[in-house]
């Protein structure tokens, strides 16, 4: 079964292509029925219900997803809370840095993200060939042009000073209105609120998966029986308050993320399985071609890429050559996917290297995994603020002598002046890095006394206890190293469930013959909603109807999703209802299956999704191909030259 993505030379109609998603129920606008109530003041942008075909696409995108990465991977897999305090996200910077950059348009109060607006107006700008929006303005001299398409391809990488001065620069503003717009600000995309009847403790809604499995790396650790490398992943809804959430479900507020981090010793980023991909070629659109204004990926083995370091390393490169099987076991149009690397600003704060997996659409490329290596950034952060070391400890076969700083605290002289403190205040220390140390130790011999965090002794934020030379010493000493401790850096793939499902929609939709009313979703067995359609070819016909029920009992029997179209429709109507829905085959009884050898189990016909063709055999071997189609061991292909054609019209025959 070939996916096949043609709209044969028109343009792609969003507007048929979303009524037949939402006819057939894959998903809705979340609050409908209030929001066409005249007094509903609520927004429901960017938050989306899934429907029946649209839950089940979404189960087997992640139950594909768990076997590809978890089950293939002895991945750990966790479930971590939501609802995260607010100390959680100061600490892991997100209630800083987790911002985009917005302006207002002071007239209309609207506001607008500033990228997206300065993309915007560029992009309508070249298409009608006008600095302006009327025909009268002035005409986009060849400079202009490529000044445009230079700041359209790094468009990811300005800050908001940037955005403010290219704005300012090109004169763009509110495209709906012609107003000016204001200099961009930062706006927090996470999701504030507060937990319990007092209100006192501040929370936020997770915007990544990622920190719950941060904050569970010891227990993971000890799970692991110390062993390194090894990943969690988890599966879960996040929520980021987008500022201007797109149509459809590419830009929402609510969406499920199903996550990995790997966690490895940042002095060996090869990875034992990178054999598996290394031949892999994938596009790559990386910095240096991005930053030359160019656009078009360039080939390489993942080896080559590695090698020569367009991507840092192994085990980045390994997880970009397992996305690019995910995706394409999903039905994803292999000429459709490139890999994007982020440009230096574009980088979440934490990220040293990052790729995105991008699908195109109609709406141009979308990115639906990211790829980025954190390095050790969160877990260290984590580990400062809680006193609890996040490391792990490798004993090592040939000992070895290293100079390093020591702090160490006078117990005796502490004991009685902090009292219960005493031990956070020795976490605390013992917590300090090498750098921090060589810091203090010139801090004390200058000043006489240094100051040390000690966050965990309060959710108000940090206390600070100041240490004179009494009862701190730092110095430097020589030891012999038997285990060697070290922070993992952490390699994360980070996938965008529901962008990766709408993109894929996108990509196996067609219609046939020209005609945009018999659509087809070319959906693979693997993630199609339904696998089979069983249907009586004349409804009326009540052993007909017995037959096919019990057909489709026996399938159940084997674990395969099947419905049944008993309705009065002609069998070419429920043909189409069934393509309309991605569901791969269908199984025809007719008189001819109840009259051939009289047990009640002859005869019937299997029909393929996007071929239409249709082989006839025994009922029993039809439940056996269909078995085995679903069970990935027999190809389409393989059942016909086994089976041999069928050639009856069934599709012309209408109901009697
Ligand atoms: P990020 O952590 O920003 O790299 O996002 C990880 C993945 O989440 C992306 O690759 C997208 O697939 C998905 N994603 C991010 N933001 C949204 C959103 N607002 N709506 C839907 N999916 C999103």
């Amino acid at each position: 079964m070939a996916p096949m993505t043609t709209f044969k030379g028109d343009e792609f109609d969003h507007q048929v292509f979303e009524s037949v998603l939402k006819r057939r129920f894959f998903f809705t606008e979340a609050f409908e029925i209030y929001r066409q109530s005249p007094n509903f003041k609520g927004d429901n942008r960017g938050l989306f219900d899934y429907g029946p075909p649209g839950c089940a696409l979404q189960t087997n995108i992640v139950d594909v997803w768990r076997k590809h990465f978890v089950l293939e991977e002895n991945m750990l897999e966790l479930d971590c809370t939501v609802i995260t305090p607010e100390r959680v996200f100061e600490t892991s910077g997100h209630v800083d840095k987790f911002s985009d950059w917005m302006c207002k348009d002071p007239i209309k109060g609207q506001y607008l993200r500033a990228d997206h607006l300065v993309e915007n107006v560029l992009k309508a700008r070249l298409a009608r060939g006008t600095r302006g929006l009327t025909k009268d303005s002035p005409t986009l001299d060849q400079a202009t042009i490529d000044e445009y398409n230079d700041i359209l391809a790094k468009i990811d990488n300005y800050n908001g000073d940037d955005l403010g001065e290219l704005i300012k620069r090109h004169d763009i503003r509110n495209p709906e209105n012609d107003n000016q717009v204001l200099p961009p600000i930062p706006f927090n995309l996470m999701f504030k609120s507060t937990v319990g009847p007092s209100a006192a403790a501040p929370v936020y809604l997770r915007p990544e998966t990622a920190q719950g499995q941060f904050l569970n790396f010891k227990k993971l650790l000890d799970y692991n029986q110390g062993s390194m490398p090894f990943a969690s992943a988890s599966i879960g809804k996040t929520y980021r308050n987008e500022i201007s959430p797109r149509t459809g479900l590419l830009r929402v507020r609510e969406f499920l993320l199903a996550e990995i981090e790997h966690y490895v010793d940042p002095e060996k980023k090869e990875h034992p399985r990178f054999c598996e991909v290394s031949e892999l070629v994938l596009p790559l659109l990386d910095r240096e071609t991005q930053l030359s204004g160019k656009k078009t990926p360039r080939h390489y083995t993942l080896e080559e890429a590695v090698r020569s370091r367009i991507i840092d390393n192994q085990t980045l490169g390994y997880f970009l050559g397992r996305i690019m099987f995910f995706l394409l076991k999903l039905g994803v149009n292999q000429t459709k996917v490139r890999f994007r690397q982020h440009l230096a600003n574009e980088m979440a704060h934490y990220a040293t290297d990052c790729w995105d997996a991008e699908l195109l659409t109609s709406y141009g490329w979308i990115e639906c995994v990211g790829c980025a290596d954190r390095s050790a950034y969160d877990l260290t952060v984590h580990s400062q603020y809680t006193g609890i070391p996040l490391i792990v400890k490798k004993t090592l076969s040939n000992p070895i002598r290293v100079e390093e700083w020591q702090a160490t605290l006078n117990k005796k002289l502490a004991g009685p002046r902090f009292r219960e403190n005493v031990q956070a205040i020795q976490s605390a220390i013992e917590a300090l890095d090498q750098i921090t140390l060589e810091r203090m130790a010139t801090e004390l011999s200058q000043k006489g006394a240094v100051s040390v965090n000690l966050s965990s002794l309060s959710d108000a934020g940090t206390t600070t206890v100041e240490l004179p030379k009494e009862l701190l010493s730092i110095s430097k000493i020589t030891r012999l190293r038997s285990i060697r401790e070290y922070t993992p850096n952490v390699i994360e793939p980070s996938f965008g469930i529901g962008r990766i499902l709408y993109c894929l929609l996108e990509q196996v939709y067609w219609h046939r013959s020209n005609d945009v009313a018999r659509v087809v979703l070319s959906l693979p067995l693997a993630v199609s909603p339904t696998k089979v359609m069983v249907a009586p070819l004349y409804s009326s016909d009540r052993q007909q109807q017995d037959q096919a029920r019990r057909l489709a009992a026996r399938l159940r029997g084997l674990g395969i999703v099947v419905t049944v179209d008993a309705s009065s429709a002609s069998i070419g109507r429920r043909y189409a209802r069934a393509d309309e829905l991605g569901t791969p085959l269908a199984v025809t009884v007719d008189s001819d299956s109840l009259r051939e050898d009289g047990d009640g189990w002859s005869s019937v016909t299997l029909r393929e999704r996007d071929s239409t063709a249709q082989v006839r055999a025994p009922a029993d071997d039809i439940i056996a191909a269909v078995a085995a189609l679903a069970a990935g061991s027999e190809t389409w292909e393989k059942v016909v030259a086994r089976v041999g054609i069928y050639d009856g019209r069934e599709e012309e025959v209408k109901e009697k």
